[in-house]
């Protein structure tokens, strides 16, 4: 039995975890568990940048994975970045095992409009499981409604559904075959 951990990283609120591992389930037919590891996340702060680097700590969330667990997904709420990007909503090794998310940009507060709950767990859904996506080998989508298409502002994550399309499904379908059949290969850093 092989597992999707979700794993909170110093995250404040956890109140939308049970939910979005209920939805994780339902997209990826794997069980989640939700576990804390030890992540120093002090340690990849950028003090020029005021930021933390999304690649260092999806570096220590994959050091030493549970024997049993398929994915790694690392929630955090603070701001992200990679060095060629000023942000990021969150990171994953294509065809991987880890993938992290932040909710800081997801927040309607960080733009300076009034927060609406519903509106930040829902954007979280989907950059969760577009990092996901990324760790069963999707790149992005073409189509404007499938989740994994990309997002570069919070607004365009609103204009996507929380569903991957029928060709993403399919997809993933065949990387699961395949890998099963050739071991599972850890392939080049995904984006954001
Ligand atoms: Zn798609
Ligand atoms: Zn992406």
């Amino acid at each position: 039995m092989s597992y999707i951990y979700v794993v909170p990283i110093e995250l404040k609120d956890h109140s939308d975890l049970g939910m979005l591992e209920a939805f994780i389930f339902e997209t990826f037919h794997l069980k989640t568990r939700r576990r804390e590891f030890e992540i120093n996340l002090k340690g990849v702060f950028d003090p020029s940048r005021g930021q933390y680097n999304s690649s260092l700590i999806l570096q220590q969330l994959i050091m030493k994975p549970p024997p049993d667990a398929d994915k790694m997904l690392g929630v955090l709420d603070v701001d992200l970045f990679i060095p060629i990007l000023t942000f990021v909503f969150g990171e994953a090794q294509l065809k991987g095992i880890g993938a992290v998310v932040s909710t800081q940009r997801l927040q309607n507060r960080f733009y300076g409009l009034p927060e609406n709950r519903e509106v930040t767990s829902e954007r979280l859904l989907k950059e969760a499981v577009h990092e996901l996506g990324h760790t069963f080998g999707l790149v992005h989508c073409s189509q404007s409604k499938c989740v994994m298409n990309s997002s570069t502002y919070a607004e365009n994550i609103d204009q996507k559904s929380a569903e991957l399309c029928p060709l993403c499904q399919k997809s993933i379908k065949a990387e699961r075959n395949d890998s099963v059949k050739k071991g599972f290969p850890f392939s080049w850093w995904g984006e954001k």
